[in-house]
């Protein structure tokens, strides 16, 4: 009688994690096999090259993670990402550009990067520099920038300083963030149960469409040019470890190195009976336990930034997302690898983060790998919808136009699939 009314407890409490977990992300792994198999390559060339970036990713540098390089080349690659921009956390509050990797590695090219308590994120600094994470923050921007360096600010959801103009770019989304404003009680039931039958669309489930950022990111680009990035803040640190220690002992710890219990404290005999019926024989030093919920390579895959360049070194990379030639993507959704979007008139063109003159002639034109829903954003305004797979729009004025790309999936309805930086088309006085 007890246990039937525990169970039936339970099985309230967990109804909606269950209910995904057998109707709807069939139905919806169903959808979006569908979806994805319409897509069709991009015709409509804007001349550059695009390149594949994860933006913000920490290593076993940082103190809350333990991922080593090799294995983030590993989830790179399996993500077919191009570029990887790390933001370590500082160490004895120095940003030292010669500890993470940097360089082409195999066919992912890494750039080194600190994120500082203060908000900042900074690439791209010549070897073997070091900065004091602790200086004030316009003053390490114009040092970063005028060294040939990148900036950004990071976890753009805290109030930043944006009158600091040498900073290049922001965060428009952060999964990190995202992540925390989930109810854990919610969040963490949907994360275990559907983690494993549905990796993406179990992570997926933490995905709030970011209003303040993109309205943040709209205001910032009435007066100046700021770039929009996604964050992925990789970190893999939220998952558990289990180990039987050479001491004895059991060390269990969450991913972000957060002990539970004393490594060096030898275990009783009733303990060990336990671990042993569960685990099998206990070999000092052997892993019992590795259970990742934000494994890297799933957030490697969940959102990219798309950088536009002529080449992938680091100075066309950087230059990319310094000058908001850029879009970013929710690739988990389906691969928008192939999007376009520039303004047009005549011989005259101008991508993401370009500027051209307005004349009556001039068009906005995009195409996506799939047919979606195009918003037309002016000066942080919706002002015009086209469902379609291309954009073939004119512009009846001078303004910074940006589009938003959702695809139609299933009973989900719209999801939120494409952000692109803005064109800004300048008045004919200009
Ligand atoms: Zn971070």
């Amino acid at each position: 009688m007890l246990l039937g009314v525990l169970l039936l407890a339970l099985a309230v409490y967990l109804r909606a994690p269950l209910s995904n977990y057998f109707f709807r992300f069939p139905r919806l792994t169903h959808d979006l096999t569908a979806l994805r198999a319409q897509a069709v390559p991009v015709q409509l060339d804007d001349g550059w090259t695009e390149y594949r970036a994860v933006v913000h990713s920490h290593s076993e540098l940082s103190h809350d993670s333990e991922v080593p390089f090799p294995s983030i080349l590993a989830a790179a690659k399996a993500a077919s990402v191009d570029v990887v921009f790390m933001t370590d956390h500082c160490i004895d509050k120095k940003a030292d550009f010669s500890l993470q990797w940097d360089g082409l590695h195999d066919t992912v090219r890494f750039i080194r990067g600190w994120e500082l308590h203060n908000g900042l994120l900074i690439w791209g600094l010549a070897s073997p520099a070091t900065l004091d994470c602790g200086a004030p923050l316009a003053e390490t921007a114009a040092r970063v920038e005028a060294a040939g360096g990148l900036t950004g600010f990071g976890h753009t959801e805290m109030p930043r300083p944006y009158d600091v103009t040498a900073v290049s770019a922001m965060e428009i989304y952060n999964i990190h963030t995202d992540f925390l404003d989930e109810k854990i009680g919610r969040i963490l039931p949907q994360l275990l149960i559907n983690s494993w039958r549905w990796p993406e669309l179990a992570i997926r489930e933490i995905y709030n469409r970011p209003e303040a950022q993109l309205a943040l990111w709209d205001t910032q680009n009435r007066d100046r040019r700021m770039s929009g990035f996604a964050a992925n803040d990789a970190h893999q640190n939220l998952g558990l470890r289990l180990e039987y220690t050479g001491q004895g002992g059991m060390w269990l710890h969450q991913s972000n190195r957060k002990s539970f219990t004393d490594p060096q404290r030898p275990i009783g005999p009733v303990m060990r009976w336990m671990l042993e019926r569960l685990f099998g024989p206990l070999t000092p030093g052997r892993e019992l336990l590795h259970l990742d919920l934000d494994p890297y390579e799933r957030s490697l895959r969940y959102v990219n930034t798309h950088l536009l360049a002529h080449d992938n070194s680091a100075e066309a990379l950087m230059d990319a997302l310094r000058s908001a030639r850029c879009y970013i993507a929710f690739n988990l959704l389906a691969d928008a690898r192939g999007f376009v979007f520039f303004a047009e008139d005549g011989p005259h063109r101008a991508t993401m983060g370009e500027n051209i003159a307005w004349t009556p002639t001039l068009r906005l034109k995009g195409e996506a790998p799939l047919p979606a829903r195009w918003t037309i954003i002016k000066d942080g305004e919706a002002i015009a919808r086209v469902e379609s797979r291309t954009l073939d729009w004119p512009v009846p004025a001078a303004g910074h136009y940006r589009v938003e790309l959702a695809l139609l999936v299933g009973d989900e309805g719209w999801l939120d699939w494409i952000y692109a930086n803005p064109v800004r088309v300048l008045s004919a006085a200009h």
